[in-house]
């Protein structure tokens, strides 16, 4: 076997236990480890992820541009990436800094971070760059010999990640801050104007309104579709942030 299809074969098996195990911790309540089951899943779901992840940026005219990354190294608070400098991505990067990046698994689950991406400073980058190539083979092919010096190394250590999870019922979702980074809120919200006519509740496709005075939406099994708040007939449920 080839070393880098042994490497594939080793992340593949890790990311598959961590994301089990999390998931286990995350939905069996009798476990009392939903937290830190959700974070170990999105760990595993990340490692089996990590072949290739989508990067949006924001041009220089506004325009959204997406592409995928391979050439990645994970760090428990941080994750390094390699692009050249040349590339539209590395100068609005460099421009900007923010970042979107998406990640969608074979189990129906989406990961999205929103961050912001920093070049490593100048001593450090060598350092990087070793690492990423030393991890991806393929890059030797790409940027064989010293052309790999025409490359920069960006780190994303705060963000904001979202885990959304479309394969169980109900579905789940969870918002998590990654260093300094904070969830901007999302969602529906209802309010105190609710007069309790279940409209709402009987609308949700994931029955996750629970009566009450108000009425409340559970926010981790909420699919932000609005279908409560166009059912409510005296507008008594919010849009919460850019939603
Ligand atoms: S937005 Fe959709 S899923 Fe969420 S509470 Fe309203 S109806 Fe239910
Ligand atoms: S539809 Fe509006 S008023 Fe009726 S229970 Fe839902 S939030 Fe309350």
């Amino acid at each position: 076997m080839k070393k880098k299809d042994f490497v594939t074969l080793i992340m593949s098996t890790v990311g598959g236990i961590l994301f089990a195990l999390g998931m286990c911790m995350a939905l069996l309540p009798e476990w009392g480890a939903m937290m830190p089951g959700i974070v170990l899943g999105v760990m595993g779901a990340v490692i089996l992820l990590a072949m290739v992840l989508a990067f949006a940026t924001v041009d220089s005219q506004g325009n959204p541009q997406v592409r995928n990354i391979s050439a990645i190294h994970y760090e428990p608070d941080a994750f390094y990436f390699f692009t050249a400098r040349g590339k539209a991505f590395c100068r609005e990067l460099l421009q900007d800094g923010r970042v979107q990046i998406l990640g969608y698994t074979r189990y129906k689950e989406m990961i999205r971070l929103s961050a912001k991406a920093v070049p490593v400073p100048p001593e450090e980058q060598q350092k990087w760059m070793d690492i990423i190539f030393a991890e991806q083979p393929y890059l030797a092919n790409v940027y064989p010999g010293d052309t790999r010096e025409i490359g920069m190394v960006f780190a994303i250590r705060d963000g904001a990640m979202e885990y959304f999870h479309l394969g169980v019922r109900p579905i789940f979702r969870e918002s998590y801050a990654i260093g300094n980074g904070a969830p901007a809120p999302k969602g529906y919200r209802i309010t105190d104007a609710c007069i309790g006519c279940g409209a709402c509740a009987q609308k949700c496709p994931q029955g996750c309104i629970t009566p009450g005075q108000p009425f409340a939406i559970q926010p981790e099994h909420c699919l932000h579709c609005g279908s409560c708040y166009e059912s409510c007939p005296v507008q008594a449920i919010e849009r919460m942030g850019t939603l």
